[in-house]
């Protein structure tokens, strides 16, 4: 059955029980997007008529770009890709950033990659030429430790897969987390499945963790076999994109491992969940509808921006193409449809002219 997305009107012409299994006579009509026929498993035709309410993935410049920008209060950015690769500043992406805050817009940074506490990201944004306080960031090493002890108040220790910054973060809101560092194998399988536990964890909170082991894993199924311990993880993202092509395993890959192990799903507080805007929204007291996320990820930045009702705006600068948006938007499909971005630019570095025109 096909479930109504924000932003998309669904008019089903007949009741359908059934999930379809083949979608034909799709066709995008400028702005809007129909799908005419639906043929179910059982073999019956249904039509409805699937209508895109706005224009999405426009391209946009100078007067344009400057009157989203207008209609806007708060601007979020993601970090990798959108306004530095690596080590290095996007070009014209600083002047920019500050020139919105000039501007008098509220600026937030929002990132899924678990790797750096608040502190270490100004350290990079200031770095880097951007203006930046710690309360303007919001990554997952942070919203975790947030999860942890604001949403799901948490009594007891976490059984960590993650890094240093993530142990700062948790340490920092008074939650004592266990399993840093190497975890080497010793013993047999009989071993494995007794080995030694801390009795007093009651989550296990999976990150991006360079340690990762066999016996990490199963040390987390060992915790997770008791259904009240809590299971969270930062993000899925697969990949960790490089320069040239070059990509490494992301905590996706670590965290469906432990998923496959335990049997059972995380709950995940980096984008595209709502969590990790709804941390920043209630901080700040945002407006979905005067709020604009830009990112470079279809997947995670688009589509949170998507679940939480906020303008979107797709950068060429990092991981997701053009061809991928329009494929996702010619697709028809209403879940593929909230990866489609409002509006694409090349580059941040565009904001600076559409602010200075
Ligand atoms: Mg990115």
């Amino acid at each position: 059955m096909v479930e109504p997305a924000s932003r998309y009107v669904i008019i089903l012409k007949r009741d359908l029980s059934l999930a379809p299994v083949e979608k034909r006579g799709c066709s995008a009509e400028g702005h809007r997007v129909r799908i005419l026929t639906v043929v179910h498993s059982d073999g019956a035709l249904a039509s409805y008529t699937h209508t895109m309410a706005v224009s999405k993935c426009r391209r946009l410049s100078g007067a344009a770009l400057r009157e989203l920008l207008d209609s806007v209060e708060s601007v979020l950015f993601d970090c990798d890709g959108v306004i530095w690769r690596g080590e290095s500043a996007i070009a014209g992406a600083a002047d920019a950033v500050n020139l919105l805050k000039e501007c008098g817009k509220r600026v937030l940074f929002l990132t899924n990659n678990s790797t750096k506490t608040r502190a270490m990201y100004v350290d990079k944004l200031r770095r880097l030429g951007f203006r930046a306080a710690e309360e303007d960031v919001f990554g997952t090493a942070f919203c975790a430790a947030v999860f942890l002890q604001a949403e799901a108040r948490l009594h007891g220790k976490v059984y960590l897969i993650g890094s240093g910054a993530m142990q700062q973060e948790l340490r920092n809101v008074g939650i004592e987390p266990v399993g840093m560092g190497p975890d080497p194998v010793s013993g047999g399988q009989t071993d494995w499945a007794e080995v030694a536990l801390d009795p007093e964890v009651r989550a296990v909170l999976v990150g991006f963790d360079e340690h990762f082991s066999y016996m990490k894993l199963n040390r987390a199924l060992q915790y997770l076999k008791d259904p009240k311990c809590l299971f969270v993880g930062t993000n899925t993202d697969s990949r960790l994109p490089l320069e040239d092509g070059k990509a490494v395993p992301g905590t996706g890959c670590l965290l469906k491992a432990v998923e496959t192990a335990a049997q059972r799903q995380a709950l995940i507080v980096g984008k595209p969940s709502k969590f990790m805007f709804n941390c920043a929204a209630r901080r700040y007291g945002l407006d979905p509808a005067k709020t604009l996320m830009v990112g470079d990820r279809l997947d995670t930045d688009i589509l949170l921006g998507s679940n939480c009702g906020l303008k979107t705006l797709l950068t060429l600068t990092g991981v997701s193409t053009l061809a991928e948006a329009k494929e996702h938007q010619q697709s028809g499909c209403p879940m593929r449809l909230g990866m489609v971005p409002d509006y694409i630019v090349e580059s941040v570095a565009e904001l600076l002219p559409a602010l200075q025109g």
